[in-house]
């Protein structure tokens, strides 16, 4: 068994309690790592680290140019470790292999990206309505910031979030999720070996209620980023209003993938596929409803079949697996669940619908028709390989339907009308639109949702503000004090 201790403050601490917990590997069931469960304490150790960091010391008196020298340092190192990082993230989520080494070596772009952005994101001289005064405006780091991340692909995810707020300035607390923390602190390491002073990049680990929720709620705390269940986004957003923190939700999702009968079909079968079972349907954006045009309907669906029946479930390290297990046993209970009721709402299963029997938390490939807009397996997100086929007779039905959920994460259209596709990506509630493609995600396009998928942008250069305040002067270089420019009654 491994032991892993927590970075706070520059340095490897076990959590104050003394307590910690085991992760599990999901495709074995058995644990090989203990994490430190850390709690109250450790939370305010943590955020006066990163407070004095950010007010004090190296930290506060580097150069934007300096703080991108670092954060490329970081991105180098990260782009050595990114195989070793992904078997780490494979142990604990078991997502295939082959597909989380692409997500880290991805992830250090947004960390160069990043970079490059903090020393050009700067103020501006304002032009203003009276003489003598001129007027400028300072972009600052917003604070210490706390990132929450979960478990599907923990490092990739906390890229968009740290690298943004350290180019800004800003100091960092993360929390990664409590079935993949391993990761999160290999990246502590790596933080440490690129020379970021001490209390600029902290982890905490632990669960959500016990430590999550006093970090979110701590006084010296400026700002939240999350990425996690809806549950969390409320309870969240909620503790951060009572002291006016700013907060960024990136939440769930029940992506509509759009079929017109003059789309490429087969190209659209692959996404579609693709879209839904990679990551074992544990992605925000899977696109986990399949619109269809009645016209195409059995076809579609038969030609998705043949290309789905036979994907190969079992260990995620071998790369000729194409399904790994779901990573937590309440998740997959959750997925068998969800599976059974929609069976008894009416949806015909033509695929799957089961679990596998053995040991590892294995959700067999699912595929339900018959699928009615408002049955609760076209309404709730269920973060599995399960998807929902639901018809169409034309695009206000579609767009009626893409739109009928409290969700707007991401939309996929397949047509080979152009016309069609910017009226349909105009009209869509989501966050990303995909034509003729889906499921890709870039540092350089801002992500998020609409509606109950979330709150703010990541990724994109625009995403630094989220992590900067604006600060106004006025300097009044007039020879006589205008009575205006007085803090006088007037
Ligand atoms: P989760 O909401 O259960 O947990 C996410 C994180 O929040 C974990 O680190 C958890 O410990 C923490 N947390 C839980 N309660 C908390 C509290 N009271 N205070 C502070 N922190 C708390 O989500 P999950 O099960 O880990 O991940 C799955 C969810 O994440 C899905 O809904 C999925 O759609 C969503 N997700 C969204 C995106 C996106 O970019 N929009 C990406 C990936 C996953």
């Amino acid at each position: 068994m491994q032991r892993y201790q927590m970075l706070i403050d520059g340095k490897w601490v076990d959590a104050i309690s003394g307590s910690s917990f085991e992760t599990t590997n999901p495709y074995t069931g058995k644990a090989w790592a203990t994490i430190p469960r850390a709690g109250e304490a450790d939370a305010d150790l943590a955020v006066r680290a990163a407070h004095r960091a950010l007010t004090s010391g190296p930290w506060a008196t580097m150069s934007a140019t300096g703080r991108g020298a670092l954060l490329r340092k970081l991105a180098d190192i990260l782009t050595e470790e990114a195989a070793s990082l992904a078997e780490i993230d494979v142990r604990d989520n078991g997502k295939l292999l082959v597909e989380t080494i692409g997500a880290l070596r991805y992830a250090p772009q947004f960390y160069y990206f990043a970079a490059g952005l903090a020393d050009k994101s700067d103020g501006s001289v304002l032009p203003l309505d009276r003489p003598g005064i001129f007027a400028y405006t300072r972009k600052e780091p917003i604070g210490v910031v706390v990132g929450i991340t979960p478990w599907n692909s923990p490092l990739l995810i906390a890229a968009s979030k740290i690298s943004m707020a350290l180019a800004a300035g800003c100091t960092f607390v993360l929390k990664p999720s409590e079935h993949t923390s391993a990761s999160s602190l290999e990246l502590a390491r790596i933080f440490e070996r690129a020379g970021f002073p001490p209390g600029v990049f902290n982890v905490v680990t632990g669960f959500g209620n016990e430590v999550g929720d006093p970090l979110v709620r701590h006084p010296l705390v400026a700002k939240v980023t999350l990425t996690g269940g809806e549950i969390t986004g409320r309870r969240i957003n909620e503790l951060a209003a009572a002291d006016f923190k700013s907060v960024d939700l990136e939440l769930g999702g029940k992506s509509p993938n759009i079929v017109f009968p003059d789309a490429n079909l087969a190209d659209a079968v692959n996404s579609v596929a693709s879209g839904i079972f990679s990551a074992s349907g544990q992605s925000c954006i899977a696109g986990s409803r399949l619109l269809l045009e009645d016209s195409i309907h059995d076809a579609f669906v038969e030609r998705l079949l043949a290309s789905v029946r036979n994907l190969k479930l079992g260990d995620p390290l071998d790369p000729t697996v194409q399904i790994g297990p779901v990573t937590t046993r309440p998740q997959y209970e959750r997925i068998l669940g969800l599976i059974n009721g929609a069976k008894a709402e009416g949806a015909t299963c033509v695929l799957g619908g089961e679990a596998l029997p053995g040991d590892g938390l294995f959700v067999k490939p699912t595929i339900f028709i018959d699928v009615r807009p408002n049955m609760q397996i076209a309404q709730e997100e269920v973060f599995g390989p399960v998807l929902s086929v639901i018809r169409f007779k034309d695009e206000e039905e579609a767009l009626a339907i893409a739109n009928g959920t409290r969700y707007g994460l991401g939309a996929g259209v397949w047509t080979g009308d152009m016309a069609r596709a910017f009226r349909m990506s105009a009209r869509i509630q989501a966050g990303t639109v995909w034509i003729n493609m889906y499921r890709t995600i870039s540092f350089m396009t801002p992500f998020g949702g609409y509606k109950h998928s979330g709150i703010g942008r990541e990724n994109g250069a625009e995403a630094i503000r989220s992590f900067q305040q604006t600060k106004t002067i006025m300097l009044n270089h007039a020879a006589v004090i205008p009575t205006s420019v007085n803090n006088r009654l007037e």
